[in-house]
């Protein structure tokens, strides 16, 4: 349930940014309906406060539809880009230096968190949603957000930085391919440790679907797994991807916003 209520307030995050967008794309409120209805229905049955797999089916709808909507309406920045490509797994396991590392759910592993002292590890990373949140001191961060909070940088240079481990080609990147910061995180992207680990959670997400069915969360979770082999796959090759943002993608405003209530 509790996966189910994170789901949920991420979608509704994204969704509130969705709308954010319509409002300035001038489309028409047509392509949005279908998701309005999910997202109704969601809620209705999230009110309730009880487990239905009828959430988890309409979870999975509804990431379909808000996926198709958000590649034909919503343009795709730097920032969503590196998120995408980056695992927020991968930056967390490079610094650990601790032997527990716990899986805590299909979607989550637990480490000892690297923003404050503890005993028992209380830091949850979700590489699908791109997140980590520490129950022990509150900590909350997006992978930008964590190479500037632990390598100490700013948003430039955490940016900059991050597109140089993942070789995403941008303009003027002052990070050299060989620094220092690169090669630590790079040598671990390639590193059997890390391809164990992935591997370890996409069987185990296996297993646990044999006795249940698919959930949203383990599907983003296989999702991403699978994404982060293809991003080491590419590394060791040392192809860049080039960032091309869509402009056309914004048009003008021409609707009032739309409301989901
Ligand atoms: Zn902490």
């Amino acid at each position: 349930m509790q996966d189910i209520n994170n789901l949920l307030y991420y979608y509704e995050t994204n969704l509130n940014e969705y709308i954010y967008t319509m409002f300035y794309s001038g489309l028409d409120k047509s392509s949005y309906k279908e998701i309005a209805i999910i997202l109704k229905q969601l809620k209705y049955l999230k009110g309730l406060g009880i487990y239905s797999s009828e959430i988890e089916t309409l979870s999975i709808d509804f990431y379909r539809v808000y996926k198709s909507i958000e590649k034909t309406i919503m343009p795709i920045t730097l920032k969503d880009e590196i998120i995408r490509t980056g695992s927020l797994l991968h930056m967390v396991f490079t610094n650990n230096e601790c032997d527990k590392i716990k899986m805590y759910s299909d979607a989550s592993v637990m480490f000892s968190c690297q923003f404050h002292k503890e005993k028992t590890p209380s830091f949850g990373v979700t590489d699908s949603i791109g997140a980590c949140f520490c129950f022990g001191c509150g900590t909350s961060l997006n992978i930008i957000d964590y190479v500037m909070e632990y390598e100490n940088l700013s948003y430039q240079e955490a940016v900059q930085l991050l597109s140089r481990i993942y070789m995403i080609n941008i303009n003027n990147n002052m990070v050299e391919e060989n620094s220092k910061q690169v090669t630590k995180y790079r040598n671990v992207l390639l590193s059997n440790e890390f391809n164990e680990l992935l591997i370890k959670l996409n069987d185990r997400i296996i297993r646990r679907e044999k006795d249940s069915k698919e959930t949203l969360s383990s599907k983003l979770a296989k999702e991403k797994i699978s994404h982060n082999f293809e991003t080491i796959q590419r590394v060791r090759q040392q192809e860049y991807k080039d960032f091309v943002p869509d402009k056309n993608k914004q048009k003008k405003l021409r609707f009032e916003i739309p409301t989901f209530n």
